[in-house]
């Protein structure tokens, strides 16, 4: 039963499925475009074809990406993307704008953004608003990893631009995260703090070509030298560093190789399936947060008696834990009056 809703044209659960498991590229924008919906039927909607869908997902690499603007990332994906596809690989990639609400899209909606890959017949790219919440936005893009494995993807690119907290929710669902770095831009480390560098596998130093090439080289023992000054991450891996020229395709094949020895590696200590087995366990944690906050403030009474107390912080009249602790004896009322 295919009907109009607000998402365009809803497809009927079984075309969703058989087209994105048949790979086609457009049904898979549309199955995206419906689990981005918050409208209740295109949720449920979205749940089945997950469910559905489920058994197939799971077998590709998931690779967060990451960089400050102007690093060279859309260069960057564009050379890793078309090398992955010359090796039979097919590469989706999950682009996070945190910009787009504001600006209309305008760091990642920019059309000439990885062209040549966007016609690659291997590769799908996909922008992903981040809307009013981070956290709405880490479930769709969980969710969208999951459609890209069913249709048959054997790396997925979850790209974020920026320097804060789209990065932790971004490490919260993949296996590997590169760190993009340019060399020589000063010892603040680019706006990357510390705290990212740290939770990065690998990082790469873009741009190491023609007079810059020796800035990068020293740039990559620096940063092999701080490396050793963080903790040891707990998959037991030795965080690599790879010069990169996206221009003349130099490190794009070593930073592959890079991830690939590095899943083999943590699925044979078994780091692997215990990191996705906490991810999966984080998701569920904040999908039922989420819910238990939705549902709850559906109470017009909770909401009149939120809205109240927000005066009262505001102004200084009550601590905003002491409100909360309201909120909640609130709650219990409410609930009182369910049961
Ligand atoms: P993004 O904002 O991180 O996506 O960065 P872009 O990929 O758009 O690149 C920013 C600028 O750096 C552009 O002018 C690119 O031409 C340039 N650039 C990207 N990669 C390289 C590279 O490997 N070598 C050199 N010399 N320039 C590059």
């Amino acid at each position: 039963m295919a009907s109009k809703s607000a998402i365009g044209r809803r497809l009927s659960l079984q075309e969703y499925e058989q087209g994105v498991v048949s790979g086609n590229r457009t049904v898979l924008g549309q199955a995206i475009t419906l689990i981005e919906s918050t409208l209740h039927y295109d949720r449920v909607l979205a749940e089945s074809l997950i469910e559905n869908l489920l058994p197939r997902t799971g077998k590709s690499i998931r690779v967060g990406i990451t960089g400050v603007p102007g690093v060279g990332k859309s260069t960057f994906i564009e050379a890793f993307g078309n090398y992955l596809t010359s090796i039979n690989k097919k590469l989706a990639v999950l682009a996070i704008d945190p910009s787009s609400q504001k600006n209309k899209g305008s760091i990642l909606g920019d059309k000439t953004r990885m062209e040549a890959l966007a016609k690659n017949p291997n590769a799908f790219i996909r922008p992903t608003a981040t809307g009013s919440s981070l956290g709405g936005v880490a479930g769709n893009t969980r969710e969208a990893i999951l459609l890209c494995e069913a249709a048959g993807y054997d790396i997925i690119l979850v790209e974020t631009v920026g320097v804060g907290q789209s990065e932790v929710a971004v490490r919260s669902m993949v296996d590997f995260f590169l760190l993009l770095m340019l060399a020589g831009a000063g010892d603040d480390l680019q706006g990357i703090k510390k705290g990212i560098m740290e939770m990065a596998d690998g990082i790469v130093i873009t741009k190491a070509d023609g007079d810059n090439l020796k800035k990068a080289s020293q740039a990559k023992a620096d940063f092999q030298y701080a490396l050793h000054l963080f903790q040891a991450p707990e998959s037991g891996w030795t965080v690599k560093v790879e010069l990169t020229s996206a221009l003349h395709n130099t490190g794009i094949r070593e930073t592959w190789e890079t991830i690939d020895s590095f899943a083999n590696y943590c699925r044979s200590n078994g780091y692997f399936i215990l990191n996705r087995e906490r991810q999966q366990l984080a998701w569920l944690q904040e999908s039922f947060d989420q819910l238990l906050k939705q549902e709850l403030l559906r109470s017009k009474k909770l909401n009149s008696k939120l809205a109240s107390l927000q005066k009262k912080v505001t102004s200084n009249q009550i601590s905003p834990s002491k409100a909360a602790r309201e909120l909640l004896n609130e709650v219990n009322k409410v609930q009182d009056i369910k049961s």
